[in-house]
């Protein structure tokens, strides 16, 4: 990766600079910035509240909620029936045989209280499907001591296809739910009693994320045949017509920031083509907003679909931002700045973002310095708010999209557009929100888009689970809604006055930061995200110093600076014209030298408290991370490791570091033994600094003396 060719682009815009920026900022100081953009004042934001907490009245009182929102409700992921629902979901339609398909049932269903659930929600479908998990729960669930325990096991031997077949059905109706028809022309069929009511459509071809080119090529025909079945139906101009919505990952297998220059030579081009497509057609085209660790790289694939000069005088560009995502802001002000410098008009979709459980457990388990989204949810609604200010303030260039099923989050739009309610619509997902939209849409006359996937069902399951993640939460505005033990007031909550009573308790301090995910016992190993140029950029530009640095191996001992051994070459197994560094193997005396230092040294060593023998590996840990950009341009140097598995290479050294000089504390405490002498320790090929960090660190922690061969 070239960072010098990745940085340039962004350096000369000040608003991509501030992107980055904001990348590293800490979420307390990002919420003040996004208050400045709130202009309501207190009573507007009285008056937002309580039109809210009525909506939620209305709905509750006028509609009932629909299958999957009852479902949802019922089922949230804060019960243990939940998250075994969501696993199943997950995992089912992928099982190739019956026998890990019964195995994965009675693991999910078997252990449930599914009983709890009988006659608890307004939809009599859900209650079926409780009364089906029930029955399906006693049969596989072996009762020891119970009567019937032989007759119970007859039936489950006997049943097992039978209820393989009913539970792969009811996952099927479930998904029935989300996906408006299995082909296009499907799709386009079941939105005409919508359309008659008014509402637009956004369609989804299901199936993300190419794994392999020939994906991705289907991918890109299944979306233009789709736009050529769209454009069918368009009505002259982008707002009324129906429009499609895509996901770059879908069009290449490695949209990735490390894959820059491929992704910019061979996923532009067919997006591109599939955008002016769209514009002949004048219909929307709107390009998705999925993981953070691709927005920055989508900021560059979308300023070079805009700027060719095709797409001119079309104003059915459209680009998705997160709120949740702490660079929301700076985004939409490099989205404006765009559409300025090109003069276009483009469309901006609103979210608050639904991967937002995958953010946080990647931000952990990478140990990176921050989380690109924010911890709380009402730190994302407040966001949301701010955001919206600024694309009604944009409307000049942009045509806000406001995608949310939450009432309070439409009645702070309804609030902030006055009396102009044409200049932006509302969007909704197939099967969500129906009934909240319905009242919304009546009420003020405002637009409504329903977003709708399209597809067989078996490529459902990815937006399946993101939809059970991002609803089942019980802190989730669809799961509320039908929760009526909660009052309407306490669900339309002003997120201003509720974020400013947080004091400076901005971030959420029950997600443990990625840096503390270990705490008490030790820190987490520093890491990067490779695909991030905000966090991967200093460090490329660091090692830059070590591209041709020559390290030298030997002599033996630090004492005897003159090694006695010939010297030979270290090559770079990528390329053998490379040398890295000189290497000087031992003579037998060397040996016998080494052996005796190691004696006098274990004697000291040894002697040492557990403590303090601690505190220098964990010092030794701290120095590792000071020294990441040289022990990562080792790694790839010496042994020919790519930069991601350099990074884990260094952290997984600081971990064992870190970890034996606990282990070290807590034997002592709990079982104290006696050091037991030398050690000799070799590198593995493989793992040239971890695997040998470790063999050292366990060694040296509980005072023993090590001989090292890297
Ligand atoms: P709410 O219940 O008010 O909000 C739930 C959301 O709050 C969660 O999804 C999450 O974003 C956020 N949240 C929850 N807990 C926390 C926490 N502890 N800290 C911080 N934030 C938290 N999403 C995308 O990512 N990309 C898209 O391209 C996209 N397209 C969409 C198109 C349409 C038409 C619609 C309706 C949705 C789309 N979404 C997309 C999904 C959207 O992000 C979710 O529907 C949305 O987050 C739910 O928000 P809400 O206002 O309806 O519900």
């Amino acid at each position: 990766m070239n960072n010098q060719a990745h940085s340039d682009i962004v350096l000369e815009n000040e608003h991509r600079a501030r992107v980055r920026e904001r990348y590293t900022a800490d979420e307390a100081e990002v919420i003040d910035l996004l208050m400045e953009h709130i202009r309501l004042s207190d009573s507007d934001r009285a008056k937002v509240a309580a039109a809210g907490a009525q909506y939620v009245d209305r709905v509750r009182k006028e509609t009932s909620p629909s299958m999957m929102e009852a479902f949802l409700a019922e089922y949230g992921l804060s019960t243990e029936e939940g998250v075994g629902l969501m696993c199943l979901a997950e995992a089912l339609l992928r099982v190739p045989d019956a026998e890990t398909i019964d195995d994965l049932i009675e693991d999910k269903i078997a252990p449930s209280n599914w009983g709890a659930h009988l006659g608890h929600s307004s939809s009599s479908l859900v209650n079926a499907s409780t009364w089906a998990l029930m029955l399906t729960g006693r049969v596989l669930d072996d009762d020891p001591k119970g009567p019937t325990r032989v007759l119970r096991s007859l039936v489950k031997r006997m049943g097992e296809p039978v209820v393989r077949t009913a539970v792969a059905q009811s996952m099927k109706i479930l998904g029935r739910q989300f996906v408006l028809g299995q082909t296009i022309q499907e799709g386009m069929k079941n939105a005409r009693e919508e359309e008659a009511e008014g509402y637009t459509y956004s369609y989804d071809m299901l199936g993300e994320a190419a794994r392999t080119d020939a994906d991705a090529k289907r991918y890109q025909k299944a979306y233009s045949d789709a736009i050529t079945a769209i454009a069918k139906q368009a009505k002259g101009d982008v707002r009324s017509s129906p429009g499609i919505s895509v996901k770059l990952s879908a069009l290449h297998p490695r949209y990735e920031y490390t894959h820059k220059t491929t992704v910019m030579r061979e996923l532009v081009p067919r997006a591109l083509e599939l955008a002016k497509q769209a514009a002949k057609a004048n219909i929307g085209f709107n390009i998705d907003a999925e993981e953070q660790d691709r927005l920055d790289l989508s900021l560059d694939v979308i300023e070079a679909m805009l700027s060719d000069p095709a797409l001119e005088g079309w104003d059915g560009f459209g680009v998705v931002v997160q709120a949740y995502g702490r660079r929301a802001a700076p985004v939409i002000d490099t989205l404006y700045n765009l559409a300025e410098r090109l003069d276009r008009k483009i469309m901006v979709r609103l979210v608050k973002g639904a991967y937002w459980d995958t953010e946080i457990k990647i931000a952990q388990e990478l140990g990176v310095e921050r989380f690109p989204v924010f911890t709380r949810k009402i730190n994302t609604d407040l966001s949301y708010m701010a955001c919206a200010q600024m694309l009604m303030d944009r409307r000049d260039r942009i045509y806000p999209q406001f995608a949310t099923h939450n009432a309070h989050t439409c009645a702070a739009v309804i609030e902030m557009a006055g009396n102009d309610k044409d200049s932006f619509e509302f969007q909704r997902l197939h099967g969500m929100g129906e009934s909240l939209h319905g009242i919304v849409k009546q009420a003020e006359g405002t637009r409504c888009r329903i977003y709708a996937p399209v597809g067989a069902h078996r490529d459902l399951l990815a937006y399946l689970v993101r939809r059970l993640l991002e609803n089942g939460a019980n802190s989730s505005f669809v799961n509320q809604i039908v929760d009526t033990s909660i009052p309407s007031k306490a669900i339309s909550k002003d997120p201003v006055a509720e974020v400013k009573a947080l004091g400076k308790q901005v971030a959420n301090p029950t997600i443990a930061q990625p840096h503390d995910l270990f705490k008490p016992a030790r820190h987490n190993s520093k890491g990067f995200r490779v695909n991030e140029p905000a966090s991967i950029l200093p460090l490329l530009a660091a090692r830059e110093e070590f591209a041709d640095s020559k390290w030298t191996g030997g002599p033996m001992l630090a004492s005897s600076p003159d090694p006695k051994g010939t010297g030979r070459d270290a090559l770079s197994p990528a390329d053998t014209g490379r040398v890295v560094g000189t290497v000087y193997e031992a003579t037998p005396e060397e040996v016998e030298t080494a052996l005796d230092a190691a004696q006098g040294g274990f004697e000291d060593w040894s002697s040492w408290s557990v403590a303090d023998r601690a505190d220098i590996l964990r010092k030794a840990a701290d120095l590792y991370e000071e020294h990441t950009a040289e022990l990562t341009a080792i790694t790839t140097r010496e042994a020919g490791k790519t930069l991601l598995d350099g990074i884990a290479e260094v952290r997984e050294a600081v971990d064992f570091l870190r970890y034996y000089a606990n282990e070290a504390e807590r034997l002592e405490e709990e079982e104290p033994g006696t050091p037991r002498g030398i050690f000799v320790c070799i590198s593995p090929w493989n793992f040239p600094l971890a695997i040998f960090s470790g063999q050292i660190a366990a060694a040296l922690a509980v005072g023993n003396a090590v001989i090292a061969k890297p």
